[in-house]
């Protein structure tokens, strides 16, 4: 096993990989920008390494200064996190070269799943469903009008390099799609560096499910089950649960099996998660993450598998601990996503925690970066707490979180609480009936009261 490893990210998804760590008795590096002295998962981790000024694109993406860090305090491997480099395969070669593990995938997965269009391709040739579209990129503005009258209005452009809900626009008529062209090209070019685009048929009333999977390298590839992750604003995720309010065990059976047959062709290795929209019973693949996910906790707590020990485990080189017959799936969990925003606008609201108390109880987890006195800082991602309930069965969990979310006081900053309040009180909601698209339908009902 690892004597050391550096967790190259911030926030909640530091804390939990230290954690894992700790647990197994690895030392860890902490890096932070001069932002983030006095974060939690620069307090807890054994040691801690300063690596630029508060912007991003200075510190927690770069490379250089992680891969330092790494080499001066001899770590042995370094785990990229969520979201920051960890689906960047040229930083998964440099650490490499420098002699030091990587805990993710090969760089080769991580670049060809990276380019979507690419990943479809892929998806293709294993056998996974795909949302029709164009196969491969747009070469024309041509080209997209005659395959948007071949799989019919509405349609939606996609930039290849999208992420995290971005450069992406719904075209319902031919009229609309030109611009919708000129607009995505510009958006993919200025936010990614590359404007090639894509086409799909938008889908009306999809739900977004995705199955987790662990893969040892050597063809060896078990599934999670599925997470239900439908509950978004702007393409992004909001709560999620597991398992998913539509699927039976034989469903989620079925689509697990296709995912690790898929996956084992291509000797997948590390955590990942294939994501598919779910409409009329019907999976289509939209895209692969290759790295650990942010609702990764709701598998953990229905299977009772510590994901982050066993990607560190497969990273040395182990094969697999767990056979697909060994994972159980016991009760039901939710995530909500606790964000310093208002919960109705959604605008940021970093600052000062003047009052802390988290809710506890059995089958109560809280992933978080908060503590009394903290200062959440404005220059990053929102997300400062993760809310994770287990109940022996969906209404047991949902009366648990009700009760958490009582119980869970964060003072001096707006948080989306108060969101995932109203949400418990929605009947849609507790009946699981639900698409991608009815959160916001549902918030914008609201505001018109
Ligand atoms: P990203 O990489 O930005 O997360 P995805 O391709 O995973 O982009 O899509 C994010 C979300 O956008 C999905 O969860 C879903 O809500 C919506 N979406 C993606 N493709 C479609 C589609 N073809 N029809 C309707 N909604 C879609």
């Amino acid at each position: 096993m690892f004597d050391k490893v550096l967790i190259a990210n911030r926030g909640e998804i530091a804390l939990r990989i230290h954690r894992a760590c700790r647990e197994m008795g690895i030392r860890t590096v902490a890096v932070h920008s001069t932002a983030d002295s006095d974060a939690m998962h620069v307090r807890l981790a054994d040691e801690s390494v300063c690596i630029g000024p508060p912007a991003s694109k200075d510190s927690y993406l770069n490379m250089a200064a992680i891969i330092s860090a790494a080499t001066i305090t001899n770590a042995d491997a370094i785990h990229p996190g969520v979201g920051f480099l960890s689906e960047n395969a040229e930083f998964a070669e440099m650490i490499e070269e420098h002699g030091i593990a990587f805990v993710g995938p090969s760089p080769d997965h991580i670049r060809s799943m990276g380019d979507k269009i690419e990943a479809k391709r892929i998806a293709i040739a294993l056998g996974l469903p795909v949302v029709p579209g164009s196969d491969g990129g747009l070469e024309s503005d041509e080209d997209a009008h005659r395959i948007a009258e071949e799989i019919g209005y509405p349609v939606l452009v996609k930039a290849a390099a999208g992420g995290g809900g971005k450069g992406m626009k719904v075209a319902d008529t031919p009229d609309d799609l030109q611009q919708t062209l000129e607009i995505c090209r510009r958006e993919a070019k200025a936010n990614f560096g590359n404007d090639a685009l894509y086409m799909e048929k938008f889908l009306r009333r999809p739900r977004h499910i995705e199955v987790q999977v662990l893969g040892d390298g050597r063809g060896n590839v078990v599934h999670f089950g599925e997470r239900d992750c439908s509950l978004q604003r702007r393409h992004q995720k909001i709560l999620e649960e597991a398992p998913s309010p539509a699927l039976d065990q034989a469903g989620r059976e079925a689509i697990g099996a296709r995912v690790t047959n898929a996956l084992a062709k291509i000797n997948y290795l590390s955590v990942g998660t294939i994501e598919f929209l779910y409409e009329d019973e019907e999976f289509y693949f939209i895209e692969m993450n290759t790295r650990l996910q942010v609702e990764h906790p709701i598998s953990e707590m229905i299977c009772g598998v510590d994901l982050v020990r066993e990607q560190l485990r497969i990273a040395t080189g182990a094969p697999l601990s767990l056979t697909q017959e060994q994972i159980a799936y016991t009760g039901h969990a939710i995530e909500c996503r606790i964000n310093a925003e208002n919960p109705r606008t959604f605008i940021p609201n970093p600052g000062k925690i003047n009052e802390y108390h988290a809710p506890g109880g059995l089958g109560v987890r809280v992933d978080s970066t908060l503590y009394s006195g903290y200062t959440v800082p404005p220059h990053y991602d929102s997300l400062v707490s993760k809310l994770i309930v287990h109940g022996a069965n969906r209404n047991e969990c949902l009366l648990r979180l009700r009760r958490c979310l009582e119980e869970y006081v964060i003072e001096g900053i707006e948080t989306t609480v108060p969101l995932h309040q109203e949400l418990l009180s929605e009947p849609r909601f507790l009946d699981g009936d639900y698409d991608i698209h009815w959160l916001e339908s549902w918030m914008a009902e609201g505001s018109d009261e």
